[in-house]
């Protein structure tokens, strides 16, 4: 018999932290810019990228510090909640807690970490770095 993977048996709050931090894809989709429509709520993602973020390996380049440094910078609730709606629909944690499974480019099911890349998930190749006086609504690629 087969154990089943620790995110189909534990919830996000049982889980250890390095569970936790594996749960992560590598997309960076979090670390686009988005914008908040006033009078609907609704969230839309350009492809701007946190000045803290390297493009190219879609890894944050001060991970222990990111919250000091960017106050925007998203913290994700262990039980679901308020902030989640903030991240992308790909995003593990988010289809977790919505009670959804990874998908099959997920680093933890396809064994492989560039998987999320390959699969064109990731922001690789598609964001541009913040510079200053930039419009943000002209960088708007989708709604989320
Ligand atoms: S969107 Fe979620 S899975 Fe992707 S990098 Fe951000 S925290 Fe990780
Ligand atoms: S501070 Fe780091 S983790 Fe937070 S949005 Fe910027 S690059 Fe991403």
């Amino acid at each position: 018999m087969t154990e089943l993977a620790f995110w189909k048996k534990k919830s996000l709050k049982e889980m250890s932290e390095q569970e936790w931090e594996s749960l992560c894809d590598g997309c960076a989709r979090c670390c686009l810019h988005k914008l908040e429509e006033h009078d609907t709520g609704k969230i839309f993602y350009t492809n701007v990228a946190c000045h803290l973020l390297d493009l190219k390996n879609c890894r944050c380049t001060d991970y222990v510090h990111r919250h000091q440094r960017v106050t925007q910078c998203i913290r994700i609730p262990v039980d679901g909640g308020a902030n989640l709606h903030w991240m992308p629909s790909n995003c593990a944690y988010r289809l977790l807690a919505e009670g959804r499974d990874l998908p099959d480019w997920h680093p933890l099911v396809s064994g492989d970490p560039r998987s999320v890349h390959k699969a064109g998930i990731s922001i690789r190749y598609m964001a541009v770095p913040k510079r200053a006086g930039m419009d943000l609504e002209s960088h708007v690629v989708s709604g989320d």
